[in-house]
């Protein structure tokens, strides 16, 4: 073995083993080299940066690709496989199947997924719907049905969150009435759908300041569809649907707001325990950064007066799961997440660093434009844009939720920057200017 504990040799953080399979053909060496100030890597020289970090990349040939970290002192030898390109497996059973008479089924799950095409993934999701609700399939794709809502509207569905119904006919059902309940939180609305389960589509209007929602499979509406705008004073600020046990759909829309001090926020340190993120490469783990920068982003909002609850404030493992439990369950009005950044093997010789802020929902749009402006102006990293983006903390929560990249922990610049304590208050201070400046706007 060579490797591993050679305390005169250049540390590796990634690859994380010495032996190891990555099929791309580029990866990147990632680690230090405190020793000496000539590293080279199969004779090639690795820019060394003062904290003595280092990006080197490298190119990989299929099979075994040997390599040779030298500082002068120690060698490493690392190798890495790269296997024959496989061609997918497609089957021949994954046409599209079109049913001669349609068939009723029943959504299964709370979160049964409704996707605007058959694919797992991606920003394709239309609606999560509840248990109960039957929907008319005409046809199926891989692992999806195709269903019918209204008159001629296409969504799929994954079979698993389903059971076929033995009911011929779908049942369909017209909306009696509507009421309206005020409180300080807010306001509920309540469509009485005479006992039936309907599916729905809530979707924002794309300038994220209003909701509208389309009730399917109803009678006496043209295509089968009953449309009702849930206009909203000022910027929506939360919102969530749901059946309630009368079989009634309920949607709350928070009220909005305008005062740090009447806001909820949840700040919520991503990975932790077991689940490190990405590894620095000074061989810092991002759980340790993102808790520094979310706590000090806590103490930061409560000094102002906010209600902050953490989904941790300690190394433990949480589920994604539960970090959208607490922010739901509180009642968070604003959900923030702290990541720091990393890259695929593919994109490890582009020359990549800054500030990302995530988004699902239009309604965060705003606050992700004023949280990255701020954090670029008074940070000075890399302003790399916000972006739409499933990611389940952002996806799964009824606030106004966004998921911050704050820099490329892999970056030998951006690595430095995010494990100096001045830079990390300064960024949880810029998150907070940031949020000010969303809730300041009209
Ligand atoms: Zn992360």
């Amino acid at each position: 073995m060579f490797c591993s504990n050679q305390a005169n040799a250049a540390e590796i953080v990634y690859p994380k083993t010495d032996n190891c399979i990555i099929d791309s053909p580029i990866t990147a060496f990632i680690g230090n080299e405190k020793n000496t100030k000539n590293l080279t890597i199969n004779g090639q020289n690795v820019k060394l940066h003062s904290t003595g970090a280092f990006k080197h990349p490298v190119k990989l040939s299929y099979g075994k690709n040997t390599f040779t970290i030298d500082n002068g002192i120690e060698k490493k030898i690392y190798t890495i496989t790269r296997n024959q390109y496989l061609q997918a497996n497609y089957s021949l059973n994954d046409k599209p199947l079109f049913y001669d008479i349609p068939k009723i089924i029943i959504t299964e799950n709370n979160k049964t997924v409704l996707r605007s095409t058959p694919v797992d993934k991606g920003l394709n999701r239309l609606q999560h719907l509840q248990r109960g609700i039957e929907l008319k399939a005409i046809g199926e794709y891989k692992n999806f049905y195709k269903v019918i809502l209204g008159r001629d509207n296409i969504a799929w569905v994954d079979k698993s969150q389903t059971k076929l119904s033995d009911k011929k006919y779908l049942s369909k059902s017209e909306i009696i009435n509507l009421k309206t309940n005020r409180n300080e939180n807010g306001e509920e609305l309540v469509f009485n759908t005479q006992g039936l389960r309907l599916p729905y589509i809530l979707t924002e209007t794309t300038n994220g300041l209003d909701l509208v929602i389309y009730n399917m499979n109803t009678e006496k509406y043209p295509y089968g569809i009953y449309e009702y705008s849930i206009e909203h004073k000022g910027k929506l600020s939360g919102y969530s649907s749901d059946y309630n046990e009368k079989n009634e759909l309920v949607i709350k829309v928070n009220k909005s707001y305008q005062n740090l001090k009447d806001l909820t926020i949840t700040v919520d340190p991503g990975h932790g325990g077991r689940e490190y993120g990405a590894i620095g490469c000074l061989g810092e783990k991002e759980k340790d950064i993102n808790l520094k920068i979310a706590l000090k982003l806590r103490d930061k909002l409560q000094a102002r007066g906010a209600q902050v609850i953490m989904t941790r404030t300690d190394d433990k493992d949480v589920s994604l799961n539960d970090r959208v439990k607490t922010a739901n369950d509180n009642n968070s009005e604003i959900f923030i997440s702290i990541h720091a950044n990393a890259l695929p093997d593919s994109l490890l010789d582009k020359e990549i660093r800054g500030t990302e802020v995530y988004y699902f929902y239009p309604q965060a749009k705003k606050l992700a434009k004023n949280i990255l402006k701020s954090i670029v102006k008074e940070t000075g990293t890399k302003d790399n844009g916000v972006k739409g983006e499933s990611f389940a903390v952002v996806r799964n929560t009824n606030a106004v939720s966004v998921l911050i990249e704050t820099g490329y922990i892999i970056d030998p610049e951006d690595n430095e920057l995010l494990i100096n304590n001045e830079f990390q208050d300064n960024m949880a201070k810029a998150i907070v200017t940031g949020l000010e400046n969303y809730l300041n706007e009209l």
